[in-house]
C-alpha cells in the first residue's frame, strides 16, 4: 500500500538569528523567526509525513502556545512524525521539496541539506530532493516558503519477507547444494566425454 503526503509552511526573515533549513545552518545575515528554530523545510516535511497517514499536522502534537517548543530543534517534530508513520506500519520511499525565497542561494547548500535530511530520515540521499526557486512576480522579500511531498509505503508480512530475501538470499540447505554440485559435475563429464 502506498500513500502520498503534502506539506507547506512559511516563515518570516528576522535579523540576528541563525538560518536553519533542513536541519542545516545556512550562512546568511538573517534567519527565519518562529516559535521553534523556524526551520521551514522540516516543518513542511513533518506536515507531509503526518498528512500521508491523515494524522493531523505539526500543531496537533506541538502547539505554538506550548512554551516547551520555544527555540526547539525542529528535528524533534520530525522524529515525532516518523514515530507516527512507523506505528502505522509505513516507511518513507522518497521526498521532493521546493523552497521559495529571494535569498540566500540554496544551490551551494542543497547537497549538505539533502545529506542531513537523509540521515534524519534514515534513507539514502538519492531519495531526498531539495530544489529552490526565487519568488518571481511575488512580493515576498522577507518570507521563505517550503513545499514538500512524500511517498510512503506499507508492506504486508509476505512482501517484507520477499524484500528481505531479495536483499539477502536465504542460505541454501546442504541437500540442495550437494544436488547442484553433482549435477554440474555430471554435465561437465558429459562435455569432456563429448570432446573425446
Ligand atoms: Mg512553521
Amino acid at each position: 500500500m502506498i500513500r502520498i503526503g503534502y506539506g507547506w509552511d512559511s516563515h518570516e526573515f528576522k535579523k540576528g538569528i541563525p538560518l536553519r533549513i533542513g536541519g542545516v545552518t545556512v550562512p546568511h545575515d538573517r534567519g527565519l523567526s518562529g516559535h521553534s528554530d523556524g526551520d521551514v523545510l522540516l516543518h513542511a516535511l513533518t506536515d507531509a509525513l503526518l498528512g500521508a497517514i491523515a494524522a493531523g499536522d505539526i500543531g496537533t502534537y506541538f502547539p505554538p502556545t506550548d512554551k516547551r517548543w520555544k527555540g526547539a530543534d525542529s528535528a524533534l517534530f520530525l522524529r515525532a512524525a516518523l514515530q507516527q508513520i512507523k506505528k502505522a506500519g509505513f516507511h518513507l520511499v522518497n521526498l521532493d521539496s521546493t523552497l521559495i525565497l529571494q535569498e540566500p542561494k540554496i544551490g551551494p547548500h542543497a547537497m549538505a541539506i539533502r545529506e542531513h535530511m537523509a540521515e534524519l530520515l534514515d534513507v539514502d540521499v538519492e531519495e531526498i530532493s531539495v530544489k529552490a526557486k526565487t519568488p518571481e512576480g511575488m512580493d515576498m522579500p522577507n518570507t521563505a516558503v517550503a513545499q514538500v511531498v512524500v511517498l510512503l509505503e506499507k508492506r504486508s508480512g509476505r512482501e517484507r519477507r520477499a524484500h528481505a530475501e531479495a536483499r539477502e538470499p536465504r542460505a541454501e540447505n546442504v541437500d540442495t547444494v550437494v544436488e547442484k554440485l553433482v549435477k554440474s559435475a555430471s554435465s561437465q563429464r558429459k562435455v569432456t566425454h563429448g570432446r573425446n
